[in-house]
């Protein structure tokens, strides 16, 4: 199946789980997670109608940019971000989702105060609480979203998450709905340098359940790109 017929299906899809959750389609965004592919790859996606790409590493971002592989789409940053690189993203990508810790909200906010920018970020949220995995808990995210005028640097858009690798249709629901219970907690504090629009949640294995869910945006890489070959790499 080429890139094309692999989104058509994806909306197909889409639009089938929102309309069963009883929630307008136009609400869900695709995202195109796009590691391991090149910007020939990446442009085939754009072209086939996704809302937006995610890049997970600050050298393929540098690399595919340059070449135009985002064009006409907003560019996400997705993963996990070290400091020393910040300043490569900020200013570069329409929206940070991965902004996994307070160092780094502190960097991302100072270096676009330099740059002179407004940086749109989103919050990870480790709702499974999972010890490997960065993000906030729940309760840091509600606690620093009530400080977000402290941050004039950046915007807070919404929040982002990675929940559990599932082993069956279903299993991640009850993280996903602890997601848009916080999500919807923290739009309704109405807070300063807060607006609440992006709930990111749904890959590959669990967009469907994500979407019955509220998220306002799915990321997935496998069912457009094929499965990656990490061996190469
Ligand atoms: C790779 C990746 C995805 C997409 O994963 P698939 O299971 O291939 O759809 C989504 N979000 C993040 C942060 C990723 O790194």
């Amino acid at each position: 199946m080429s890139i094309a017929e692999n989104v058509a299906q994806i909306r197909e899809r889409m639009n089938a789980a929102a309309i069963a959750a009883g929630r307008d389609p136009k609400e869900v965004s695709l995202l195109a997670a796009t590691k391991m592919n090149d910007a020939d790859r990446v442009k085939e996606a754009v072209a086939a109608g996704v809302d937006a790409c995610g890049e997970n590493r600050v050298q393929e971002l540098v690399q595919k940019q340059p070449l135009g592989a985002y064009e006409g789409v907003p560019v996400h940053f997705i993963g996990r971000l070290q400091t020393n690189k910040v300043n490569k993203v900020v200013g570069k990508v329409d929206l940070i989702e991965s902004v996994d810790r307070l160092e780094l909200l502190e960097v991302v906010n100072k270096t676009a105060l330099r740059l002179g920018v407004r940086q749109d970020i989103l919050f990870e949220v480790n709702i499974g609480g999972e010890e490997q995995k960065g993000g906030f808990t729940p309760e840091e995210t509600l606690a620093l979203a009530a400080k977000m005028g402290d941050y004039p640097g950046v915007k807070l858009c919404g929040l982002m998450a990675i929940p559990p690798i599932s082993k069956k249709k279903g299993d991640n629901c009850k993280y996903f709905e602890k997601m848009r219970n916080l999500f919807i907690d923290i739009r309704e504090k109405k807070y300063d340098n807060v607006s609440m629009v992006c709930l990111s949640m749904g890959m590959t294995d669990d967009f469907e359940d994500a979407i019955s869910e509220g998220s306002t945006m799915i990321r997935v890489g496998t069912a457009i790109f094929g499965a990656r070959n990490y061996a190469k790499t």
